[in-house]
């Protein structure tokens, strides 16, 4: 009889790259197939660096939820969390705070199987596998009730996946609901790949080739997820340029610049 826990291998597809597992190849994990290999070699002939992009991108994530733990936020909903991998939101939230709650919501059926696995032990965590394109039901999920107390700030994360997400999906609207339903006090964390530069336009080709979601935006165009709430300095940046740890060159490589981020105050 097949075992419960092996269900969630009925459901992936490994004909075709996903995006949680192709960005585990480039944070040199072992969740990820084939097809996800050959995904990211065909990216490495465009960006040769972005197995340093995914390292920026988690190190924003670690400094990021740091930050905000800094702040007093004890709750987060870490929206597109892709498969466990070093420094998850929760390791890094609950050393600042051993309260703090996070809630991951992926639509990879991987993201699922692995993540349990990791929180078996950790009650003040939780996986949803959800859509996060219909907030409606994000927001009214059982798990997400359970741990996110709504009348208190909560730490909303949308770390590396709003890229993926189509003009048409109305990702603006997306945000907005999200925001909508936390408290003032309550933070906005993005990152996002940038159109900044021709190197940048190259890959997006390439990404959008062979994965078919969503497209890179200007880094205008992701200041503008922030609108109506206070963007705290440094702004929408390249990743390495928001509150580095340590002092970073002041000529920044095309792979330094490949994706923007920044952080704002709900008021
Ligand atoms: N946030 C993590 C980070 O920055 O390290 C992981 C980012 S990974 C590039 C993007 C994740 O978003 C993948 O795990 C993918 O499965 C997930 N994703 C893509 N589209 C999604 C959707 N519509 N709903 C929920 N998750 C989605």
């Amino acid at each position: 009889m097949a075992d419960k826990r092996d269900e969630w291998k009925s459901t992936i597809d490994t004909t075709r790259p996903s995006i949680a597992r192709a960005y585990d190849v480039v944070l040199n994990g072992k969740d990820n197939f084939e097809v996800d290999r050959a995904f990211v070699a065909e990216i490495v002939k465009v960006v040769p660096e972005i197995y340093d992009v995914a390292t920026y991108n988690r190190q924003i994530l670690g400094r990021g939820v740091r930050f905000l733990s800094s702040q007093g936020i004890t709750q987060f909903i870490d929206l597109g969390s892709g498969l466990p991998t070093v420094e998850n939101t929760h390791q890094v939230a609950q050393r600042a705070n051993p309260e703090s709650r996070v809630v991951y919501v992926d639509n990879d059926p991987m993201v699922l199987a692995h993540g349990r696995a990791l929180l078996a032990e950790n009650d003040r965590t939780a996986v949803v596998t959800s859509d996060l394109r219909d907030p409606a039901a994000i927001l009214a999920d059982p798990a997400v009730k359970e741990l996110i107390d709504f009348d208190r700030p909560v730490g909303v994360m949308l770390v590396g996946i709003l890229h993926h997400l189509h003009d048409d999906e109305n990702p603006r609207g997306i945000v907005e609901a999200y925001m909508a339903a936390v408290p003032p006090g309550s933070y906005l964390f993005i990152t996002h790949f940038c159109a900044s530069t021709q190197d940048s336009r190259d890959a997006e080709k390439k990404f959008l080739a062979l994965l078919g979601t969503g497209r890179f935006r200007t880094a205008e165009e992701i200041t503008a997820f922030f609108d109506g709430f206070e963007l705290l300095e440094p702004g929408v940046v390249p990743l390495p340029l928001w509150r580095p740890d340590e002092p970073v060159p002041a000529e920044l490589t095309a792979g330094q610049q490949l994706m923007y981020g920044g952080i704002a105050r709900k008021n």
